[in-house]
């Protein structure tokens, strides 16, 4: 069964690199980050290619639940308490400024993904979720950028439809968007700034050749100054580097037809949890619910999708029944330390991705930032603080990575149980 979002939205047809291309900066993987990138540095006069492996929007940007969100994968006092209040003050604004990057471009060049400010609720099950989701709420009220509201289980059944939280706070802040419809609106403007896109074209590896570099791209070679690597959860073979930096975990989504509409309240914010499931969910269209999830290990093996149907009846008794339209997965990114990084690999090698499910607003500002950095010679001060962050290799060597899913998965499904619990 295809993605929800994949009905009726065409990608750009373009070729696959068969000869010698010379460019200014090669831009691999055409998802939020690489258009991004694209999009600045053609903005900023650059000749760019864009190497895509599949189709553009194809990876996580395509297939996500375009829950469009302030802040960061990590709790924000957990962030503070990791990197000092500055560096969290710092990386909270940068995610201020992702959000509106994105209501300006789809503004500007009228992309129709709609985008709608509907806000998001962080809601805990548990004693111990919820004194986390107070404690983040409190921090981040000393910012006072805004007003959020806490909400208690009869507020969050009256405007969500579920009982089955104990507490959350709500950001009106909170954004969602069309993913794909977003990622390839942009794309399309960057190649009418003359960037060039080129599909099923994977990059296997570069080297420094002239004072550059040659990309090796599909059949062909790309020959540049810049290179910049925004594959996310899905890092090329031959960068052992990003690989050892990166563990791509699966998540999957349902989308079901409501029979009845008003089973879930029409004007609902965009919900995310913070059970070991990893829940998030949204309304879209007229009768449409989407609900996403990381399912437990054990599940995958059976196959996400009937565990996503037990946590939707489960949030969701009158769902229970609901008819599936669409079921699709995708990889998220997972860092060490469950923070997006952008880094630069080697001189004019750049990285950047592990948003950690968490990466459709970020994603457009890492790509901002380091086309920023390529255009004026040096990352400007904001890009140098997320490059100060230690971007840290997950401890096993390349012999151990077939266990990082099950040797991770059961120290963030540790810490999760433990708050369940509490
Ligand atoms: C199911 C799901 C639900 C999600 N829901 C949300 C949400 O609601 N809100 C939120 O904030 N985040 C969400 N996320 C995360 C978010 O989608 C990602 O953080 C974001 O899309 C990352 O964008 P990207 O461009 O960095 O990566 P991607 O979109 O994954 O793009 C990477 C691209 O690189 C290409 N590539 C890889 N290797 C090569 C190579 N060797 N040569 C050429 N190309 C290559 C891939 O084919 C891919 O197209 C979700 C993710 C998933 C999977």
């Amino acid at each position: 069964m295809e993605s929800y979002w994949s009905v009726g939205v065409e990608v750009p047809e373009t070729s696959i690199v068969s000869t010698t291309v010379r460019v200014d900066a090669a831009v691999v993987g055409a998802g939020f980050s690489g258009i991004a990138a694209a999009y600045y540095l053609a903005r900023a006069g650059l000749r760019v290619a864009i190497l895509e492996a599949g189709e553009a929007a194809d990876g996580a940007s395509g297939r996500n639940g375009g829950q469009v969100l302030p802040g960061w994968s990590e709790n924000m006092v957990r962030i503070a308490e990791h990197h000092g209040v500055e560096v969290a003050e710092a990386l909270w604004s940068l995610s201020e400024e992702a959000l509106g990057r994105i209501s300006e471009l789809v503004d500007v060049h009228r992309l129709e993904c709609d985008l709608v400010q509907v806000g998001h609720l962080e809601a805990g099950e548990t004693p111990g979720q919820v004194a986390e989701l107070e404690a983040e709420m409190r921090f981040l009220d000393r910012w006072r950028t805004r007003e959020r509201c806490w909400w208690d289980p009869r507020q969050i059944e009256s405007a969500v439809g579920t009982s089955a939280y104990q507490g959350g706070y709500f950001d009106p802040a909170g954004m969602a968007f069309h993913p794909r419809r977003y990622a390839l609106g942009l794309l399309r403007q960057t190649l009418a700034m003359g960037a060039q896109l080129y599909q099923n074209t994977p990059v296997r590896g570069w080297e420094r050749r002239n004072g550059g570099f040659r990309v090796t791209a599909g059949p062909g070679v790309v020959e540049c100054q810049e290179v910049v690597l925004a594959t996310n959860a899905y890092p090329p073979a031959d960068a052992p580097w990003l690989r050892s930096r990166i563990l791509p975990v699966s998540s999957a989504q349902i989308a079901v037809k409501l029979a009845n509409p008003q089973a879930v309240p029409a004007n609902m914010p965009t919900v995310s949890d913070t059970k070991a499931e990893l829940n998030y969910y949204r309304r879209v269209g007229k009768d449409t619910f989407l609900f996403g999830g990381r399912a437990l290990a054990s599940e995958f093996r059976r196959g996400a999708f009937p565990s996503l149907r037990r946590q939707l009846a489960m949030l969701f008794p009158n769902l229970a029944e609901s008819a599936v339209t669409h079921q699709w997965s995708g990889r998220i990114a997972i860092t060490r330390d469950l923070m997006p990084h952008l880094a630069r690999m080697q001189d004019g090698v750049w990285a950047l991705g592990g948003y950690t499910g968490h990466g459709a607003a970020l994603s457009t500002e890492f790509g901002f930032l380091v086309a920023d950095a390529i255009v004026h010679q040096r990352p400007d001060p904001r890009a140098e603080a997320l490059m100060a962050i230690d971007w840290q290799a997950f401890p096993l060597g390349r012999a151990g990575r077939g266990l990082l899913p099950v040797v991770v998965g059961a120290l963030d499904l540790r810490r999760r149980l433990t708050l369940r619990q509490r």
